[in-house]
């Protein structure tokens, strides 16, 4: 007989109130809202009708009614979900179709196509490499990037953000045998883009292979929105070997998922063995089926990338103008994502909640997803908005910025 195990009184479940309390002390709880499309940039916000600049849906296609009519046709012919990994019954006609397309579409050999981001990258790092070998990361990588580098256990480089002279001094000094650098192509909290054709220069040099996360820039950047790697020609028939290309499907392309893409052999490499892949439920066909329609949007709508290009431009404008000496610092951006630094938490929670009384709904992003001290307002735009909207936003930030508050309050 074995002696029965008593039950402890107190446990350490007790304490989730108490660090529950410490992280709304500190303005670091997150509350989730519940929304409603209501068209063009406006949302239901918990019922309030609010203009919204908090979406990664750059391109404003994720309403679109020729990617709902795809996803509808595609639930039709396959069902709404795929059943089974890819590796057994779920790589569907759809999804093969998808992954051609991709491919030709971002010029690189061939493309293999996740269910989410997050998990691609988080996987996609550990089946590259493994103990003993070496990662090179940039300080403001995405989470995932950092969450992959640490499960595969590989020793990692961090180095500070877009500072390529110490990455240089790091590969230089690494003996490693196998080497990956991995970068966001556009960073996600800060809007500036990395300079890829250097970093793929110190990875041929170094026998290093480049992951470029490009999460924020495919569909936005490039000619016809081809990518990061497009924007600076590194893509088709003289592609580099040593670059993986990686891009999600639910922000400019407004569906959901994300796709690896690269030379041939590296990515049979990846199918074989990246365990978020082939040990999960395969992405949806009527999902593939959007996605295809939404290339085709992507490629032919132009119009979509000179209207933010002309949005980004109004907005910074205006708010360099207007924020001149108020101690708030617009970073430097041409992308959509545009990040206005104001300092604290308690200051960037009551300009989004001064906003909020305007009709705006722009996120504040605080600590940790960015460095202590930096947090801000991440502004995101979209070719849903237009010019008299962003000026909107633009002028009741300037009316809540510090010297504007002073002037009236004096
Ligand atoms: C959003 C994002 C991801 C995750 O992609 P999901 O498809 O949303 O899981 C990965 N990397 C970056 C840089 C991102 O911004």
């Amino acid at each position: 007989m074995t002696e029965p195990v008593p039950v402890p009184v107190s446990s350490w479940l007790d304490e989730l109130p108490a660090r529950l309390q410490a992280l709304d002390d500190a303005h670091l709880l997150r509350r989730r809202r519940v929304v409603r499309p209501l068209g063009d940039g406006y949302l239901s916000v918990d019922g309030e009708r609010l203009l919204a600049f908090c979406s990664n849906d750059y391109l404003g296609l994720a309403g679109d009614p020729a990617l709902v009519e795809a996803a509808c046709a595609g639930a039709r012919a396959y069902g709404v979900g795929s059943g089974a990994s890819p590796m057994v019954s779920g790589h569907s006609a759809a999804n093969a179709a998808l992954e051609d397309e991709l491919a030709r579409f971002v010029g690189l050999p061939r493309a293999l196509y996740f269910y989410a981001g997050f998990a691609t990258n988080a996987s996609v790092i550990p089946a590259l490499v493994g103990e003993g070998d070496a990662l090179f990361s940039d300080a403001l990588n995405h989470a995932c990037l950092i969450d992959g580098a640490r499960l595969s256990k590989a020793t990692i480089h961090r180095f500070p953000h877009a500072d390529l002279d110490v990455l240089a001094a790091q590969l230089a000094a690494c003996t490693a045998r196998r080497k990956l650098v991995m970068s966001d192509a556009v960073f996600s909290m800060d809007g500036d883009v990395a300079d890829v054709p250097r970093l793929l220069a110190l990875c041929e040099q170094h026998d290093a292979l480049l992951l470029m996360d490009d999460a924020h820039g495919f569909g936005v950047l490039g000619p016809q929105g081809r990518g990061t790697l497009a924007r600076f020609g590194l893509i088709g028939p003289t592609a580099s070997r040593r670059v993986l290309y990686m891009a999600t499907l639910g922000k400019a392309l407004g569906v959901a998922g994300a796709f690896v893409a690269g030379d041939a052999t590296l990515i049979e490499w990846l199918l074989q063995k990246t365990r978020s892949y082939t040990f999960a439920t395969a992405a949806p066909a009527m999902l593939a089926e959007a996605l295809r329609v939404s290339l085709r949007r992507v490629q032919h709508d132009e119009w979509r990338r000179v209207r933010l290009a002309d949005l980004v431009a109004a907005l910074r404008q205006r708010l360099h103008a207007g924020l001149a000496d108020t101690g708030w610092r617009l970073l430097d951006s041409p992308t959509p994502i545009q990040a206005l630094i104001v300092g604290d938490n308690a200051t960037a929670l009551a300009l989004m909640d001064g906003l909020r009384q305007h009709g705006l709904w722009v996120p504040a992003i605080r600590p940790p997803t960015v460095p202590a001290g930096t947090a801000r307002l991440r502004i995101a735009l979209s070719a849903a908005h237009t010019v008299a909207e962003v000026e909107r936003l633009a002028d009741a930030i300037i009316e809540l910025s510090p010297r504007t508050s002073q002037e009236t309050t004096a």
